[in-house]
């Protein structure tokens, strides 16, 4: 592959699954990651066998059905772990084996109370038992980012030697920053002597809202496989989000140079498909995947919107396979953004009357946070119901009162 090409690991069935509120059913992984391997990604982490049976039979099936990206599976590095892992991607056309200990000393002493030495011989003798099961096989140093980075070096370097293929990064618990994150990695990258035969992966948390930003430093820094998730769902505050990755890759190229090959238009509907299997929708603010990603009520934005798109948006809603219904109606509408709404409900409002339903339509705007069909529909119908005649129809810019609210071109609303 390219030296720019990106792989995208998607953790959504993993990582994202074990998160508070979103765990699924076998038959529902696998409907979920029919999906994900439409969305293109290079591999997919079905599962943490060894935490349930119903898990280890979930990523089976999946490793069944889904023939085109590896599947891969989480184990301790424990020895039931690694079993089971490996019954569960038998049947794989490419299965990899994902084998993870922390390396941070407080883990360590903490968490799993042993010593360095037993750590790294705990990660050397897994990733070399599962590399009789498969020859793909990725180690994670958890908590990598708070680790002694002589330590982590160290480990680095002696589970490449007895044959880790892929080595991941794991901001785990959302602590690093870009900068840093770029630095880690290519540090890392120049003082592991065997670094350059394997791909080097990050798998970056939400905690600070920089997962994001934090998994693109660690592209830059030498990282070729990036770990995410649909509508970054995860632990806590979640993972990196899948598409905001992608989507920034593919807007920013100039800046980014690196490609992945997801297939765009699978944005949305795997962002649904969660969401109705899940019960756990996303925050209507979302980045690319929001109810207001690419809408627009404030009326000097509509007018933008209207006159050419491009003025209030960098991608297109249909290029990530979302609908494409811009102009939300509210407080800050203005009348050419009404008058558009109408005239699509099959109403061609001009004048005095386009004035009228106007008023009308903000009159109840504060209510209502956003304007529906029926509103406009009951509005019209009200208006005409009273309409005076014609010649008795009373231009509000030639007389202006107190008592109404001016009436703008393009309404209000923010301007940046
Ligand atoms: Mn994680």
């Amino acid at each position: 592959m390219a030296d720019n090409h990106v792989r995208v690991f998607d953790t959504t069935l993993r990582d994202g699954e074990q998160a508070p509120g979103f765990s699924l059913r076998p038959a529902e992984k696998l409907q979920l990651a029919r999906q994900i391997d439409a969305l293109g990604v290079d591999i997919i982490e079905a599962g943490f066998p060894i935490a349930s049976p119903a898990d280890a039979e979930a990523v089976r099936q999946i490793a069944t059905e889904i023939r085109r990206p590896v599947i891969a599976c989480l184990a301790r590095c424990h020895r039931a772990d690694l079993e089971k892992a490996a019954w569960a991607i038998k049947p794989a056309a490419r299965g990899r084996i994902h084998t993870f200990i922390a390396t941070s000393d407080l883990h360590l002493k903490v968490k799993l109370r042993m010593s360095r030495e037993q750590c790294l011989e705990a990660a050397v003798e897994s990733v070399r038992y599962a590399r009789q099961q498969t020859d793909d096989v990725q180690f994670s140093a958890e908590d990598a980012t708070r680790s002694d980075i002589d330590f982590l070096c160290k480990v680095v370097e002696s589970v490449i030697a007895v044959g880790a293929t892929t080595i991941n990064l794991p901001d785990t618990v959302g602590y690093t920053t870009p900068d840093e994150t770029r630095d880690f990695f290519d540090r890392i990258r120049a003082r592991v002597p065997n670094s350059d035969k394997v791909i080097f992966s990050t798998h970056c948390h939400d905690d600070l809202g920089l997962a994001v930003a934090n998994s693109l430093a660690a592209i830059q820094g030498g990282a070729r496989q990036v770990e995410c998730t649909v509508n970054g769902i995860g632990e806590r505050a979640g993972n990196a989000a899948l598409e905001e990755i992608v989507m920034t890759l593919r807007i920013r190229s100039d800046r980014m140079p690196f490609t992945t090959s997801v297939m765009t238009k699978e944005i949305y509907p795997a962002s649904e498909m969660l969401t109705k299997l899940t019960g756990q929708g996303v925050q209507v603010n979302k980045a690319v995947v929001g109810r207001n990603a690419f809408a627009h009520e404030a009326g000097i934005h509509q007018d933008g919107m209207l006159k050419d798109r491009r003025t209030y948006e960098i991608m297109r809603a249909e290029d990530v396979g979302a609908p494409w219904n811009p102009l939300v109606l509210g407080k800050h509408s203005g009348r050419h953004a009404v008058q558009r709404r109408c005239a699509d409900l099959g109403f061609q409002l001009d004048g005095d009357e386009l004035v009228e339903v106007y008023r009308g339509l903000m009159s109840i705007a504060d209510d209502r946070k956003v304007l529906t069909d029926q509103d406009i529909r009951n509005v019209i119908a009200r208006a005409r119901a009273v309409q005076p005649a014609p010649h008795d129809a009373v231009d509000p810019f030639d007389t202006p009162s107190a008592a109404q609210p001016a009436i703008h071109e393009s309404g209000y609303g923010h301007g940046v």
